[in-house]
């Protein structure tokens, strides 16, 4: 397949998936076992292409390093199972770890509480020319900070501040982050892995019976298993309120691993190819001292 037939592919599957306006965003329309069509015997034919396509975002992140001007978040949130870390780790697998910064955000340590919250994600934005990937991120504070009301208690914020329109300042301040970033030329794109519970049952079941899995089982993860309606209430709000143009969020069907991982590829695709990216070009003084330096080469 050629690089023209793989980015029109690629735009069209990133484009079925991209919310840019939330308000009529609703979970339940958005099947987590979708996949598009393609039946479980294009597994084969969606690896290669996702081959194919680990090899294009390779040359376009090559662009994006050396031009150095624009740079990439990429943004992955998930309920525990979805499948975060295998899609960050195929679909990354191609690039240039020198460009490339992977960030996990985890409860937030003594420092962080002493801060606002962007602060932790502010330290770790990435370089221009570099993706910057956060695994969970900012947005934990719109879902476990909501489903559990005791992370918010820890938060040193002054009380006065905290009334029932927090979740709404907080879209309203991340939209504005996020607009900031994008007129700074560091493009969000986030991506919501869409897992369904009966899929979360058979993946942590398969943590429980299968050896060289037990280590991902986490107990805490089935406690939060527990809040499963909760959650889903959060992320669909969270999505209402913070898909933008600039910063759009991809609700990618998660049930089927090969197909995450091909629309994960396909939105990072359209994201780095709408860039236009291109090599700097040199000067005219510039290609007379290439030429120059060529000739003193030969002559050796
Ligand atoms: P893994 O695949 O390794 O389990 P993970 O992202 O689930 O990856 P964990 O260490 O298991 O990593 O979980 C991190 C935990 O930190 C999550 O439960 C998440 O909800 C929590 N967390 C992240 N940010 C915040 C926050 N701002 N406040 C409270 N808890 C948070
Ligand atoms: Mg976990």
């Amino acid at each position: 397949m050629k690089n023209k037939e793989l980015l029109k592919r690629a735009c069209k599957i990133a484009e079925h998936y991209r919310i840019t306006k939330g308000d009529k965003f609703r979970l339940k329309d958005n099947d987590p076992g979708d996949t598009m069509g393609f039946k479980s015997e294009a597994k084969l034919r969606a690896k290669e292409a996702l081959t194919l396509g680990v090899e294009l975002l390779a040359g376009l992140q090559d662009r994006l390093y050396a031009q150095d001007k624009w740079a990439v978040l990429l943004i992955f949130q998930a309920m525990d199972a979805a499948g975060k870390d295998g899609a960050i780790k195929h679909v990354m697998s191609g690039i240039n770890p020198q460009g490339c910064d992977v960030h996990s955000f985890k409860s937030p340590s003594a420092e962080e509480l002493d801060h606002d919250y962007l602060w932790r994600a502010m330290k770790v934005l990435p370089n221009r020319g570099h993706i910057g990937i956060f695994n969970r991120s900012y947005y934990e504070e719109t879902l476990v900070v909501r489903v559990h009301p005791e992370f918010l208690a820890k938060q040193k914020i002054p009380r006065e501040l905290v009334t029932r329109d927090i979740w709404k300042q907080r879209f309203e301040d991340i939209r504005h982050f996020e607009r900031y970033l994008s007129n700074n030329g560091i493009v969000v794109c986030k991506f919501f892995l869409h897992l369904s519970k009966k899929e979360q049952k058979r993946r942590f079941l398969e943590r429980l019976e299968i050896p060289e899995k037990n280590w991902k089982f986490s107990a805490a993860d089935m406690a939060e298993r527990g809040f499963w309606h909760q959650y889903q209430d959060a992320y669909e709000d969270m999505i209402r309120h913070t898909a933008t143009k600039q910063a759009p969020w991809y609700v990618v069907p998660a049930d089927n691993k090969w197909f995450t991982r091909v629309v994960v590829a396909a939105a990072v695709i359209d994201t780095l190819a709408a860039l236009k990216l291109e090599y700097p070009r040199v000067d005219d003084d510039q290609l007379k001292q290439l030429a120059a330096a060529k000739k003193q080469l030969l002559k050796k």
